[in-house]
This record gives C-alpha cells, sequence and structure tokens, in this order.
C-alpha cells in the first residue's frame, strides 16, 4: 500500500469513525483529521500528518522517558523477535521475564521482593487488588474484603481499578456495577493552604488520618488493603504533603491493612529514584508498575511484593496452583527483552540523576507562570508539574479544544484535562527544551486570556 494511498484511507475511516478512540471525544476528533494524527515520533518529537513538529511533553501518555526511536531499544526488539517471540507463561517460562523479574526486585525498596507480570497499568492494579484480598483469605483472615481508594485517583479502567478510583467522569456510567466493599479516601490537595508549592507542600499531613475515619466506620478487620498513587498524576499532579504518606503507612501498619503504591507514572525515574517510594521514604507492601518499564515501546506492567505476601501464597499443597490469574502475555519475551534495555540505558545514563537535576529547572520555569490570569495552581515534583486554571464554567470543555489546538499550533503537545494541563517531559530533554516548551505554554495561555 503506497503512503497516498493509506493517509487517505486513513482520513475516510477517521470521518466514519472506524477507530473508536479511548477517553477521546471521537466526533470531535475525526472532525479535525490531520490536526490529530500523528506520523512520526523521535527523540521527544512528535511529527503530525500535517507536518507539524511538536514537543512531546508528557512522554507520551507518561510512558516514553527516553524518546522516541532510541536505536538500541529498536535493536533489542528486533533481535527478541528473532529469538524467541513469544513462549507460554503458564507453567512453563523463560530468560528475559525471569531475569527481569530479578532485575526489577533489586531496584524496588528492600523488602520488596516478587515481580508478577501483567500488561498495563489496569492490569496490574488489578492484579494488586486480587493479591490483597487472596493474601488475607490464605492467612485465615477472609473477613479483609474492603478496598480504599482515594478521591481524583486514578488506577485505570478495570472493574478493580476503577472501582477504587475517584475520578467521577470514569465512575458514573457504572455506579451500578461498581465492586462492592469500596470506599474512598479524601484527597490530599487543599487549594487554600498549599497553592503554589514547590515540591512537597508543608501543610497537609493530617489529610492522612481520613483513615482513622474509614476504619472506624467499617473496623480494620474488614479492610484488605489501602491503594493510593504517591503523586497522583492522571488528575494534575497532586503532590503528597510532607509526612502524609508516611502517616498513611503508619495508620495501615497499626490496623494490619496493607498498602499498595500505584506507582505507574512514578515508577522508573520520574521522581528521581527508581520509585517514589524511595524518593519519598515510605515503602509500601505492594508497587504496581507499567509505562515506562518499556519505555512505552511494548505493553507491560506489573506488582512488585514483599516476601511475606508471596509466602504465604506459596505455603499450599506444592502441585496446586496458588493463584488463578494471570494473562496470556504476562511476562510477553519482547517486553521483557525491551524493559532489559530500557533499564540499562537508564543505569548507563544514570536518569534518576539527570531527572533530580532537570527538577528545578521545571520547576522554576513552570512557577514563572505565576501572575498570568488565568492560571490558579502551579505545583511540581520529580520531573512532573501542573498548571491548574481557574475554572470556567460551562467552557471547560470548550478551553481544553483551544489549548490543545494552540499547543499545536506553537508546537508543543499538551495534555489537558479539564482545568489542568499536565507535564512529564522526557528525561533526555534538554533545560533549553524545558525552558522553551514553557515559553510556548505561555503563549498558549497568553492567547486563551
Ligand atoms: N494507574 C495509574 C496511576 C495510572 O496513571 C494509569 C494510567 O495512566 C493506570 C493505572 C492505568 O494504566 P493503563 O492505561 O496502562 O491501563
Amino acid at each position: 500500500m503506497n503512503e497516498l494511498k493509506n493517509e487517505s484511507l486513513c482520513a475516510l475511516a477517521m470521518s466514519e469513525g472506524r477507530n473508536w478512540m479511548p477517553f477521546t471525544a471521537n466526533r470531535l476528533v475525526n472532525g479535525r483529521g490531520d490536526h490529530r494524527v500523528v506520523a512520526l515520533a523521535k527523540g521527544p518529537y512528535y511529527t503530525m500528518a500535517d507536518g507539524r513538529t511538536v514537543f512531546d511533553s508528557l512522554s507520551g501518555l507518561w510512558c516514553t522517558p527516553l524518546g522516541h526511536g532510541h536505536p538500541r531499544i529498536v535493536e533489542a526488539l528486533r533481535q527478541q523477535a528473532e529469538t524467541l517471540d513469544f513462549a507460554p507463561g503458564f507453567q512453563m517460562t523463560h530468560a528475559p521475564a525471569v531475569t527481569l523479574a530479578a532485575r526489577i526486585a533489586r531496584m524496588a525498596p528492600d523488602g520488596l521482593e516478587h515481580v508478577f507480570f501483567a500488561n498495563s497499568g489496569s492490569e496490574a492494579v488489578d492484579t494488586a487488588l486480587k493479591i490483597a484480598i487472596g493474601f488475607h483469605k490464605l492467612r485465615g483472615d477472609g473477613g479483609r474484603f474492603r478496598l480504599i481508594g482515594r478521591e481524583r485517583g486514578y488506577h485505570g479502567v478495570g472493574f478493580g481499578g476503577m472501582s477504587v478510583g475517584g475520578i467521577v467522569s470514569n465512575r458514573k456510567m457504572f455506579a451500578t456495577v461498581m465492586m462492592p466493599g469500596v470506599d474512598h479516601l479524601r484527597h490530599p490537595y487543599d487549594h487554600a493552604h498549599v497553592a503554589f508549592s514547590k515540591g512537597q507542600p508543608e501543610w497537609g499531613a493530617c489529610l492522612a488520618d481520613d483513615l482513622e475515619r474509614l476504619v472506624a466506620l467499617h473496623d480494620a478487620s474488614t479492610i484488605a488493603a489501602v491503594i493510593v498513587e504517591p503523586v497522583q498524576g492522571s488528575t494534575g499532579v497532586l503532590v503528597p504533603p510532607i509526612g502524609y504518606l508516611q502517616k498513611l503507612r503508619e495508620i495501615c501498619t497499626k490496623h494490619g491493612i496493607l498498602l499498595i503504591f500505584d506507582e505507574v507514572i512514578t515508577g522508573f525515574g520520574r521522581m528521581g529514584e527508581n520509585f517514589a517510594s524511595q524518593r519519598f521514604g515510605v515503602t509500601p507492601d505492594m508497587i504496581t508498575f507499567a509505562k515506562a518499564v518499556t519505555n512505552g515501546i511494548v505493553p507491560m506492567g506489573g506488582v512488585i511484593v514483599t516476601s511475606e505476601i508471596y509466602k504465604t501464597f506459596m505455603s499450599g499443597p506444592e502441585s496446586a496452583i496458588e493463584f488463578a490469574h494471570g494473562y496470556t502475555y504476562s511476562g510477553h519475551p519482547l517486553a521483557a527483552a525491551v524493559a532489559h534495555t530500557v533499564l540499562d540505558i537508564m543505569e548507563e545514563e544514570d536518569t534518576n540523576a539527570r531527572v533530580r537535576a532537570l527538577e528545578p529547572v521545571l520547576e522554576e520555569e513552570v512557577h514563572s507562570l505565576r501572575g498570568l490570569s488565568s492560571v490558579k495552581d502551579l505545583r511540581n515534583i520529580g520531573f512532573t508539574a501542573a498548571i491548574e486554571l481557574s475554572p470556567l464554567p460551562e467552557k471547560s470543555a470548550l478551553r481544553s479544544v483551544q489549548l490543545f489546538e494552540y499547543g499545536l499550533q506553537e508546537g508543543v503537545l499538551l495534555r489537558v484535562t479539564g482545568d489542568t494541563i499536565s507535564f512529564g517531559p522526557p528525561f533526555i530533554s534538554t533545560p533549553d527544551q524545558i525552558r522553551e516548551m514553557i515559553q510556548k505554554v505561555r503563549n498558549v495561555l497568553l492567547r486563551c486570556e
């Protein structure tokens, strides 16, 4: 199929809505043709089908920190496809998956030692929730079935992740079929106390006490686990106040509740450490990961668990399947091989140190937007930041379309959710590219004033 034919087929299929796009206003995007079609990606840039080059301000969807088209990753993918393209992961395994599990366990905080592979963040979260319930059951504590999420949390779109998630627009269509026994902590963001904080806000550790309220309501003996993102990414970079995660840990430990950190965004360097858990000095009982582990090139997710959890599952008869759970593509050889190369590059180039060096640049640049009339809050931590705009009642959806379009015109791909623009640039960005990105954003905001 020649390129021209491909393009006209693409335009036709778009106009007919053949590709039902995820989390998308399909009719709007299909009506905008080339504006929304990506053709090429290289380093920290995309080239759109209409020829415009735009800076990738969110590393894809937080998943391509090493940029696009990295020759070593492409080569690893090719070699693995030639050697072992697929092997069943049930009752057998292969070297790339086994050695990757050991490697990820080594990178994780002490005590987290075993990895269960999935293919996405959503699958990782549902896996972790099932492990939590199974763990208590195997210990003879099966009354612990409740799962506690958090308002404004995002844990993917499986029934488990959606139920513990706290984003109303994702939940309202499915209100009648949410998992039973789920409750939510209040979110850790209080504009009046923390607006324009740089890094972790000083105020707000006390918000973790909300867990005691839920314990008092449901009784600890019914609660299996609490799941939180250490930094809430999808709802606009909500940064944990100093001491907040420590307090959650203490309360969970006191009541025998498992603590799960959903590190699908924060894992593999976004906070300047392998995991946010290490940045904030708090060790959960499980960590979910996905996205950056393969630089977004082949889907992969997983859960890292403590040896206590693993041993609890391994305590039954040896010939029995201990956890009746898994995916056809758990630990897929292509994903595992790519992940090894991604981690090799991260190690060799010390991307954690790079993120720590870039953090103050992004912080300074983002906070330089303070004073623009539409800006309500600016926040940042690690190599992430968010601009929250003053709400425009009735017109927020329209504004987010406008922001996106202006972004394309200025040369920056913007991730706008509601009134917030989130940033998670590639780790390979230079300080000048970050300055340029924020200059483009300033132009966009000025055009919206
Ligand atoms: N958990 C968190 C914290 C996420 O940010 C996401 C996606 O953004 C998910 C889970 C879901 O991941 P996926 O889209 O790979 O299913």
